[in-house]
């Protein structure tokens, strides 16, 4: 505080906002940022890899969530610290971008602060540790290059991407289904991809659970499911080729926009505004079948007397379908969602080889299928299973599953899983450093190392020895000159991960170093920390 004078000489105190902050700055800044970003990573680094731990959380409601995504657990924490909010944000990009690989981006993140934490306390600037591993990073994301493979795949031969899809659902929860989870997947991607332009819209594959039944009931339906029913119980529960009108309007009489006052104190005066109302429904259940409509799906709610009517009218309908639902239904059934019953035309309903809903168990439960649609590339999977907290854990790594399987019909190179493509490029890295005379090169030996922590997690969290596993591994390559050696988690009998199957994507790959090594450099760069003191 300071006391000072204004111009007619009235004291005042200064406070100073400083005073009201603590204030981190210099190399306690960097540290104190490095261990924030290790915590997060320390938490990651148990679920790594197929013998990984899954994590539980309680919402503060009750609900739990078991899972082993990375991405998920960071977004089921409730970080408070700025920098390990950059953690979170890091593993939610490679999400966004790769659709895999978020637990290892984390924990490549921390070891790459580990590092640079050494090197700090050898009194190295944080400049040139960052310039350092931006050299380091480039000379594995190049080095990955020359060790990808090609991976030959087409619509007839799936398999190779099958084997994928299983590497990444290994290390989930839903592990006992790989197989055919991975199958659904890839069948799935490859019906809404367009292989000639490389390019895969994910937003064409519905997932969608229901309590009850096994994993193994699981099913790809090539159409859409809508969690709905037929408006009347005795409306006919299958359709063939049916018509479809998909309406955004309500089957009731239009509300008058101004207030008004209506005195019915007659039974005539009663049964003429009936009459009124009844030849209103009479009117839109013509329309629609006029122009030809077979199953009519509205986005709004029938009367009962609607209802009724177009029973009688033998026109099946469904009410209450969500305005997402209603697109995809549209996209599929090749129709137009149409506003008003007065725009309802012939070429304007959408096709479907075939509707039928299904009752689930014994429970009451029911859900429309529509399949065979006119454009059939929008596809649903339907996941079944003994609870809530599993069916969501399955749609985060099929979710996954999908993510691999576009990212390889973009860019179809691989490189090997169980930290074979990170020891390989630790190898090549730690080569390169020698050849730098500055003191990048102490970086660029770090960035090396920190490359290791991938297996190292991989070996530890499979109960392996992990300096023993990874320095074996490691002179293998180098014997061998074969970047295919890796961490055998599952005790196969064999490290070469090209016998057991076990890929990764190219881009996976590259976009985990490079985004890995921009979250540290910026942290890195950061040397004067100010926040409120009651922080
Ligand atoms: P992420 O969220 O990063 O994908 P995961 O928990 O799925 O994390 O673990 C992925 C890691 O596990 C990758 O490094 C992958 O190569 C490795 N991995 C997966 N399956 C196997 C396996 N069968 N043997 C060895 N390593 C495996």
């Amino acid at each position: 505080m300071a006391l000072a004078f204004d111009e007619y000489g009235r004291p005042f105190i200064i406070l100073k906002e400083q005073e009201q902050k603590t204030r981190l700055s210099g190399l306690e800044a960097q540290k104190a940022n490095i261990s924030a970003g290790r915590a997060v990573s320390r938490i990651l680094r148990t679920s790594l890899g197929p013998k990984g731990m899954d994590k539980m959380f309680q919402s503060p409601d009750g609900d739990v969530t078991i899972t082993n995504d990375g991405a998920t657990i960071l977004e089921q924490m409730d970080v408070d610290n700025q920098i390990a909010k950059l953690m979170v944000e890091l593993s939610r990009s490679q999400d966004y971008e790769i659709g895999d690989g978020t637990t290892g981006v984390v924990v490549m993140a921390g070891a790459l602060l580990e590092q640079a934490e050494r090197l700090l306390e050898r009194g190295i600037h944080p400049i040139r540790i960052a310039e350092g591993y931006e050299m380091a990073s480039r000379i594995a994301v190049e080095h990955l290059e020359r060790i990808a493979q090609k991976f030959d795949f087409g619509p007839t031969n799936i398999e190779p991407l099958v084997q994928t899809c299983m590497t990444t659902l290994s290390s989930k929860i839903v592990n006992r289904c790989k197989r055919a989870l991975a199958e659904i997947s890839v069948k799935a991607v490859l019906s809404v991809a367009d292989l000639e332009r490389k390019d895969v819209n994910l937003d064409l594959i519905k997932v969608e659970g229901k309590v009850g039944g096994k994993l193994e009931d699981t099913e790809l339906i090539y159409g859409i499911t809508v969690d709905k029913d037929m408006s009347h119980p005795q409306m006919p529960k299958q359709i063939e080729d049916a018509k479809i009108a998909i309406l955004t309007c309500p089957f009731e009489p239009p509300k008058p926009k101004t207030k008004h006052k209506v005195d019915i104190d007659t039974v005539e005066k009663f049964q003429t505004l009936r009459q009124q109302e009844q030849m209103y429904f009479d009117d839109m259940v013509q329309k629609c079948k006029d122009v030809g409509a077979t199953l009519v799906i509205c986005q709004w709610r029938f009367d009962d007397e609607a209802n009724h009517l177009l029973m009688h009218q033998n026109l099946p309908a469904v009410r209450w379908v969500g305005g997402v639902e209603l697109e995809l239904i549209a996209i599929a059934t090749g129709g137009r969602i149409v506003p008003r019953f007065q725009e309802l035309t012939p070429e304007k309903l959408g096709r479907a080889g075939l509707v039928r809903e299904k009752s689930f168990g014994t429970t009451k439960d029911k859900m429309l299928y529509i399949e065979h649609c006119a454009d059939s590339r929008a596809v649903t999977i339907f996941i079944r299973g003994g609870n809530k907290m599993m069916i969501e854990e399955t749609k985060r790594s099929i979710h996954d599953a999908l993510c691999v399987a576009r990212n390889l019909i973009r860019n179809n190179f691989i490189v090997y899983g169980g930290g074979a493509a990170e020891i390989s490029c630790s190898i090549a890295v730690e080569a390169a450093a020698d050849k730098y005379p500055g003191v990048e090169q102490y970086a660029i030996g770090a960035f090396a190392d920190a490359l290791d922590a991938v297996p190292v997690a991989l070996a530890e969290n499979s109960g392996l020895q992990p300096i023993e596993t990874l320095s074996a591994v490691k002179s293998q390559q180098i014997k061998e000159n074969n970047p295919h050696f890796g961490i055998d988690c599952n005790d196969v009998g064999t490290n070469d991960m090209c016998e057991q199957n076990v890929f990764e994507t190219l881009i996976g790959k590259q976009q985990q170093i490079l985004l890995a090594t921009q979250v540290v450099k910026m942290i890195l760069k950061i040397d004067d920390v100010i926040s409120p003191s009651d922080y």
